[in-house]
Formats: C-alpha cells, structure tokens, sequence
C-alpha cells in the first residue's frame, strides 16, 4: 500500500476488491432497511435489521463503538440531518423523511453508504430533495471518475460538481461543516471531501484512492446545530434534511462503486472501470 501527500492511503486492486466485499454488504443492510421502512417501525428496529444482515455476513457494523457510537446505523428523521441514534422511541410515521447510514467492516476493510427515504406518503418536494441529493452524489462520483481516467483530476472538481448540480435542483442550503472522506482500513481518513466549492483544488485524483462521496442538503438554511446526545446533527431552522452516500474507489480508467451491486455502471456507464480487479 503507497501513500501519497496528506497521508492518503492508496490501496491495491486487491485490497479494492476487500473493500467491493465490504461494500455489497453495506448495500445488502440497506435494502434490508429499505424493505423495513414503514409507519410505526422504530429507528432501533431498523438498526437491529442492519446489524443482522451485517453480521450475518461475517462483517462488523463499523459504527458500533465509533468513538462511542452506541448502535450500528445512524438514522436520522425530518430536521436531524446526520449522525442521528436509532432509539424504540422513535417511532416513523407516514410523511416522515429518514436517512439511513450504515457501516461494515470485512476482513479489515470498510464500506460507508447511506440512502434517503420516505415513509408511507411522502411530500413530493421532499422526495425530489433526497432525488436531488443522489444527482449531486453521482455528478461528484463521476468527476472523480473523469478526473483519474483523464489524469487531471483534483479533489476538489467532485465538491464542484456535487454543488453545481444542487444549485441547478433548487433552493437548497448545502450543510456546513460536513462531507465525504478517505476511507479504507479505517472508516474515516484523509483527505476530507467537501460538498461545495471551486474546482481544480487539493491533491490530484489517483488510482487507488477510495473515497466516501456524501451530500446532505436541506430544503432551508445550511446551518446546523448538535443535540445534547454529543451526536445528532439537527438544521438549526427546523427545516428537513436528506443525505445519501456512496463509496467508491479509483482505478487508473475509471471508478468501481463498492457500495452499489453494479459498480455504478447504471449512473456512470463507461465512466465505471472496464477492468474491475
Ligand atoms: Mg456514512
Ligand atoms: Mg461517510
């Protein structure tokens, strides 16, 4: 494993197909989570339904223990925009909006993915938000994929899109203070990946970079606050918030999805590698 500026871990083809086998199980929970998603489930049964398909697997829910982090999935509902903990109290009710954000490790690699969803009958508008928040994920993912295929890619071309094609959906606030990361043997490492900002920045797009690509928008204000649980992340004017996330990893012709089952090969079509290891 090679390590380039600001301590970027770049993996092998190897090690890139570990993460594809974390990757697919992430993906598995959250279709499991999906399936569950209905008014009067609680946010804690649907983290008992991710931790299941997780270990079932032969995986570790990378969450559990974070710092502290007492459940395996973060699932955060309405106006809390991340990091929200799954509780038998919170129950989901029809018109709801929840992110679901989920973790695995396999074999000492990581996955990171999350969706949006809706509950029951879910105001359209809303809908179109979490729609708009996986555009912007896709427009960032294939920036990346652009960036190592043509060799001049920079870190910061995937914040410019992710933010171009939120401005062109709509009136929404970009979170502040929030974003994508490395990810690898760790969930979280360098380098720090924003949702906004100008292209042409920070460390060029490699071959054997893996990066968690996560928009969250909001249908106000991008300012957000921290609850007293040291963890949930709330919009500060009470206005609802979607949140999607991939993974992905850089190969020297394109870009392979390890959390989406066809390598992103619906969204990005040749910008997916032709030679996935
Ligand atoms: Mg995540
Ligand atoms: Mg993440």
């Amino acid at each position: 494993m090679r390590r380039q500026e600001l301590d970027i871990q770049l993996k092998t083809p190897e090690q890139i197909v570990k993460m594809r086998a974390a990757g697919l199980v992430v993906f598995a929970a959250l279709e499991a989570m999906r399936d569950a998603v209905a008014p009067g489930v609680s946010t804690a049964d649907l983290d008992a339904v991710a931790e299941k398909v997780i270990r079932d697997a032969g995986a570790v829910p990378s969450f559990k223990g974070y710092h502290g982090f007492p459940a395996s999935i973060c699932a955060s509902v309405n106006e809390q925009v991340v990091h929200g903990i799954p509780g038998a109290e919170q129950v989901l009710v029809e018109g709801d909006l929840v992110s679901l954000d989920c973790g695995a490790v396999l074999d000492g690699w990581h996955g990171d993915s999350a969706i949006t969803v809706g509950v029951g009958a879910t105001d359209p508008a809303l809908l179109k938000m979490a729609e708009v928040a996986e555009d912007a994920m896709w427009a960032g993912i294939a920036a990346a994929a652009r960036g190592v295929a043509n060799g001049r890619g920079r870190l910061t071309d995937i914040s410019f899109n992710i933010e171009k094609v939120v401005r062109k959906g709509g009136r929404y606030g970009i979170v502040d203070g929030y974003g994508g990361h490395g990810i690898g043997t760790e969930m979280h490492q360098e380098p720090h990946v924003l949702n906004h900002g100008k292209p042409g920045r920070g460390p060029r797009i490699t071959a054997g970079m893996a990066l968690a690509i996560e928009p969250m928008i909001t249908m106000g204000s991008p300012r957000t606050v921290e609850l007293s649980d040291g963890w949930t992340v709330v919009t500060r004017d009470g206005s609802r918030a979607a949140h999607v996330e991939h993974t992905m990893a850089l190969l020297d012709d394109g870009v392979w999805v390890t959390t989406a089952p066809d390598g992103g090969r619906a969204r990005l079509g040749d910008l997916v590698t032709a030679r996935q290891p």
